[in-house]
């Protein structure tokens, strides 16, 4: 059983005033592994105010110091990996080969990508006559979610870190493992008392405090499209910079001069990765229709194929879902699409044979989807594809694009200058030709309710910095 309490300046301490203590449950099991200290208002004061304090001196070291720091802490990240991997399989069921190999690789991952940023940053540059300086925004409140926990915070830290800014963290109730190990990291790597506080609590109470206050100059949030809009306007009265990472509904574009059959069983893959609680799932399979019945074919024998295991288990395979409120709510979408006419050609309601406690759920296939349905314009944050079919290339376009959303998309053709087209007029942040990935050293972040800033390597960085033009000197 493990306790997670706040690390304010520099050292662990319990809630001001004794408050709930949330369950830390075990997606797979529903048992109990640990407890939450949940904050308040009080908590959110002592740690913004702590952050505060540090910020003239922390501010004001020298880039290499800060680099140097950076350099400590990514040493500990990678000593002490295999832990943060344990968490994070603990903390939201991510099964161990993708807990180890991809979720607790961003911490490290997002470190070194910013320390290969700072290398040739601008941070100081002559501008006409004057001196224009790139410096720390200041006290940033970091705000993340549970879905993977170590790419948020470290998208956000590492940045923030190297910047001169100082940090409040409030991570997701439903992912205070991940989050500890961190602070445990911070301590050891030397950092001086009120660089990084982290203080535990839910989005209403604790989220909000932090968002409003008056000391605060940053807020970098990440998560659902509802809360990102409750931040902004928390944040508004004291004008301070808001950086929104948020939900997506995202296409992925299937072109009948594409390798139909590959096409579809990587799209189906990509989007059950990590149990569909991607931001970035492309959830909305558009297929030409001269294509369809093949691509449909192809879908339900990629997704037959997808294996549902235990997070101890080793190997390809997606786990329960992190929580009870994302088993309901899933389930939910799955009986919305069947009642609104789309055609269930995987999966359905309900536990997968074999599992009889866990928050495990069937990876699903829905075709014959309009993307006007309610499971096509929601996101749903699950195992859940739509398959959605298209007569040409506009009418891809045109369906594409018709979504609050703007995350990613990805497309599949073996035309090269189609590909080009199409990813100049699809409006999302991220394009994915032919199963290409993204790298750490280049943007990540949406257009639309997808949010408004970018994150990662140098773009990651200029989100905590401020201009400051200088003339006379
Ligand atoms: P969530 O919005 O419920 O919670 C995210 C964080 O915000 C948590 O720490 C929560 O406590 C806090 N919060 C909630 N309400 C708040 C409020 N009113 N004021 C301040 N803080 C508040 O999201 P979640 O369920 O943790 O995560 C899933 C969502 O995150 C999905 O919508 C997903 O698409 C999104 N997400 C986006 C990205 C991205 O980079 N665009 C990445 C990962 C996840």
């Amino acid at each position: 059983m493990t306790h997670c309490n706040f690390y304010i300046d520099g050292a662990w301490c319990e809630p001001i005033e004794p408050g709930a203590l949330f369950p830390i449950l075990n997606p797979a099991t529903e048992e109990s592994v640990g407890t939450v200290s949940m904050g308040g208002k009080a908590d959110a004061d002592a740690a913004v105010l702590a952050a505060r304090a540090a910020f003239d001196s922390y501010s004001q070291t020298p880039l290499s110091y800060r680099m140097e720091m950076l350099q400590k802490l990514q040493a500990i990240f990678e000593r002490r990996y295999s832990e943060m991997a344990q968490a994070i399989s603990t903390e939201m069921g991510a099964p161990w080969s993708l807990a180890y190999d991809s979720q607790a690789e961003c911490g490290p991952g997002h470190i070194k990508a910013t320390l290969e940023a700072a290398k040739d940053y601008p941070f100081e540059l002559k501008s006409g006559k004057g001196d224009l300086y790139s410096e720390a925004i200041g006290v940033c409140v970091l705000i993340t979610p549970w879905n993977w926990p170590m790419n948020q915070i470290m998208a956000k830290l590492a940045p923030a870190l190297l910047a001169g800014c100082t940090v409040v963290l409030k991570p997701s109730e439903f992912a205070p493992l991940s989050a500890k190990l961190v602070a445990e990291h911070m301590q050891e790597a030397g950092y001086a008392p009120g660089v990084f506080n982290m203080v535990y609590g839910d989005g209403p109470v604790v989220g909000a405090a932090l968002s409003a206050h008056p000391e605060v100059d940053l807020v970098s949030f990440t998560g659902s499209t509802g809360a990102g809009i409750a931040v902004a306007k928390a944040a508004a009265d004291t004008v301070k910079r808001v950086v929104q990472e948020l939900g997506g509904k995202s296409p992925n574009l299937i072109f009948a001069d594409s390798d139909v059959e590959a096409s579809v069983a990587r799209g189906v893959k990509r989007c059950m990765n990590n149990t569909g609680q991607s931001c970035n799932a492309p959830t909305r399979m558009l297929i030409e229709k001269s294509v369809y019945a093949q691509a449909v074919a192809a879908a339900i024998a990629a997704g037959a194929k997808v294996r549902v295991i235990q997070p101890s288990e080793k190997g390809d395979g997606i786990g329960p879902l992190a929580m009870k409120r994302q088993f309901e709510t899933v389930n939910r979408f799955i009986a919305i699409g069947m009642d609104c006419g789309a055609r269930l050609v995987v999966g359905g309601p309900g536990r997968p044979e074999g599992f009889e406690k866990g928050y495990f759920v069937k990876p699903t296939i829905f075709a014959d989807v309009s993307n006007d349905m309610p499971i096509a314009r929601q996101e749903i944050f699950g195992p859940v594809l739509c398959l959605i079919a298209f007569e040409d290339e506009e009418d891809a376009i045109r369906i594409a694009n018709d979504t609050p959303y703007g995350l990613a998309a990805y497309l599949s053709t073996n035309d090269k200058e189609k590909a080009r087209r199409v990813a100049k007029r699809l409006r999302a942040g991220n394009v994915s030709i032919n199963a290409s990935g993204n790298e750490y050293c280049n943007p990540f972040g949406g257009y639309k309710q997808s949010g408004n800033g970018r994150e990662w390597g140098r773009f990651g960085l200029q989100d905590f910095l401020e201009y400051k033009i200088v003339n006379g000197l």
